[in-house]
């Protein structure tokens, strides 16, 4: 949620912050602004900036119009708004009173309003509506007392509340970018001779794969040469440097029409990758940051999953594989309603939180909640280095690389992957399963990508199916048991792709109300479990003869062998045989490549849908 990029260095400032704007633009694109510190020779430098509302490209016609002069330190911001409508006036950078600070912010300042009132009665001018502007003029009031940017960041981080990732530049002092967060991403870029700051690694990985790792309530100050992190106190600190495993082709479209298409595709590997490394060579099942102890896993009573959108998809399926193999009850729960229910908590209560981004913040409070009472946390992610991990008792990294379509797919599938390598490892510490049937599953795990390339490889057949609904105006989707998580997901697709009325609902339940939603020709998505559990089988045919005894177009997806189902299909979409749990990994695919298509064949961006952004990190 927004994309914020830093630079001091050799190169002009402009062209690398707008570059690194493009890498973040998956971030937010309400409107895009850059801020670049001009030297006078002779006198303090002055700042020049120039906003514009709507996508990044926006910004880049005004400047290739009216490139803005030369300068080697800049910042600049892609924004995801909250507070103010998504115009020129509300783009960041804002600027102090006397314009001598330039400021973006990621997050929201909760006393905004009452340090505007203060203030606007000093007779400041704030041109804005946003959170922000309040804080570039409070930076500003600093550096005019005579303190350097870092200390006036410092002091001003002080008195903020809520959460934020801010960098600021002052015209009288051209050789630093200064930033702080709080609840808000921020890394550091290493360079040689120039620093960078982003919202993520990809805003300089083009320039550098060294990067820090700031903590909590930091600030740091970038040169050309060097880097320096305090607290909010001014006491030193240090960051954690890293290495990035993967470069600039990871964040390429590398030849396909949309980011989400390539992720699609890269399945497969996303996968296979998450699942490398996991059996020691005795066979056993290990986990990489697994810092629970055999004694601590064995003490779980009760698992609570929490996770937003997508994520929340991957829980609901989680729950099944969990029960179903390590016979601990599970609850799956969104974090945005987590906390504020007072949820029943103890030092026995695993709380597992799935965040792509780690950076989630609604996440990321309810797994701060959760700690207060004493549950341990464990962290499923796909970001190294991220708040919740750091935060989290025990880690299981994806590894789908980086993920930029807004629409989560890899993300989606490889958290699928961990949940099931969590509940098979309690499984093997509690001995609720013998080794050798942990050993078979993952034997079936570890065929899936092939099975996803056989998928992927009939994408044509979705593609006309896509062309045949561009008239859709609302879709169905149904499941049962593992299915169901699927349809949901399926539905969302939809909805946030192609801006299209969809609803995924459990087959059995469709009949309790929802049914009247069906009339002549709707088109129904239902997603068939395996023939080896029959019941389920049968039960999931008697809901899809339910809605088309009412005019509804069923289109199936069951797998491959299935000849039960060939007379209640209207469209058949054929998957590889998996066991029923393992069925989202496949099932989810061709439903991806549905919303992807129709959403490109009624012409919207794909990767950057309406009113939506990646990583959200407001509550
Ligand atoms: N709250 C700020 C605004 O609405 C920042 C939003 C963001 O993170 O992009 O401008």
């Amino acid at each position: 949620m927004c994309g914020i990029v830093g630079y001091v260095g050799p190169q002009q400032a402009q062209h690398v912050v707008v570059e690194g704007l493009r890498r973040l633009e998956y971030r937010g694109y309400d409107s895009a602004g850059v801020a670049l510190v001009v030297p006078d020779g002779t006198g303090p430098g002055r700042i020049a900036e120039a906003k514009k509302a709507g996508k990044l490209a926006n910004l880049e016609k005004v400047v290739a119009d009216s490139p803005l002069p030369a300068s080697h330190t800049g910042i600049g911001h892609t924004r995801w708004a909250t507070h103010g409508a998504p115009n020129d006036v509300n783009a960041h950078p804002h600027l102090g009173h006397e314009r001598r600070v330039a400021l973006v912010h990621n997050g929201i300042i909760e006393n905004f309003a009452e340090l505007r009132s203060r203030l606007e009665a000093d007779d400041h001018v704030l041109v804005s509506e946003t959170d922000t502007e309040v804080v570039a003029h409070l930076v500003e009031l600093q550096v005019q007392s005579g303190v350097d940017l870092t200390t006036a960041m410092q002091r001003v981080c002080l008195v903020l509340e809520g959460a934020f990732t801010l960098v600021a530049i002052d015209a009288h002092d051209p050789e630093r970018v200064v930033a702080a967060r709080r609840n808000s991403p921020l890394v550091v870029g290493v360079g040689e001779g120039e620093h960078f700051l982003g919202s993520d690694v990809a805003a300089f990985i083009e320039h550098t794969r060294e990067a820090l790792e700031l903590g909590q309530d930091q600030v740091v100050c970038i040169t050309r040469d060097g880097v320096e992190i305090t607290d909010f106190r001014g006491r030193p600190a240090e960051g954690r440097r890293y290495h990035v495993d993967w470069d600039l082709s990871a964040a390429e479209k590398d030849g396909h029409d949309w980011f989400m298409r390539k992720e699609i595709f890269e399945q497969p590997k996303a996968v296979a990758d998450s699942l490398l490394g996991r059996r020691t060579q005795h066979g056993l099942l290990q986990l990489d940051e697994m810092r629970l102890s055999d004694d601590e896993i064995r003490d779980i009573d009760k698992i609570i999953i929490i996770a937003c959108g997508t994520s929340f998809y991957a829980g609901m399926v989680a729950k099944y594989a969990i029960e179903h193999w390590t016979r601990i009850p599970v609850e799956v729960e969104l974090s945005s309603e987590f906390r504020y229910r007072d949820p029943i908590l103890d030092h026995s209560t695993l709380v597992v939180a799935i965040s792509q981004s780690g950076e989630t913040a609604d996440t990321l409070q309810a797994i701060r909640h959760a700690r207060t009472q004493r549950s341990r946390v464990l962290a499923i992610c796909n970001t190294n280095g991220s708040t919740i991990p750091r935060e989290s008792d025990a880690v299981i990294y994806t590894h789908a690389g980086p993920e930029i379509g807004v629409a989560s797919t890899k993300g989606f599938l490889t958290q699928l992957v961990a949940c099931y390598l969590l509940a098979l490892y309690v499984a093997q510490v509690k001995g609720t399963r013998y080794g050798d049937e942990i050993d078979q599953i993952m034997g079936q795990l570890e065929a899936i990508p092939e099975q996803i390339e056989t998928v992927l490889a009939g994408a044509q057949q979705v593609y006309d199916l896509a062309a045949e609904h561009t008239g859709a105006r609302s879709v169905l989707f149904l499941g049962r048991h593992a299915g169901y998580p699927v349809a949901l997901e399926g539905a969302l697709k939809l909805k946030e792709l192609a801006y299209l009325h969809a609803e995924g609902f459990a087959a059995g339940e469709l009949k309790h109300g929802p049914i009247a939603l069906v009339e002549e020709g709707l088109p129904v998505l239902c997603v068939v479990p395996p023939r080896g559990r029959d019941q389920l089988h049968e039960k999931m045919i008697s809901g899809i003869q339910e809605v088309r005894a009412r005019g509804a177009r069923t289109i199936c997806l069951a797998e491959e062998g299935d000849t039960k189902i060939e007379p209640y299909a209207d469209v058949l979409v054929r998957l590889p045989q998996v066991p029923v749990l393992l069925q989202p990994l496949v099932a989810t695919i061709p439903l991806q490549l549905f919303a992807c298509e129709l959403a490109t064949l009624l012409g919207h961006d794909v990767d950057q849908p309406r009113n939506l952004a990646k990583s959200v990190t407001v509550e």
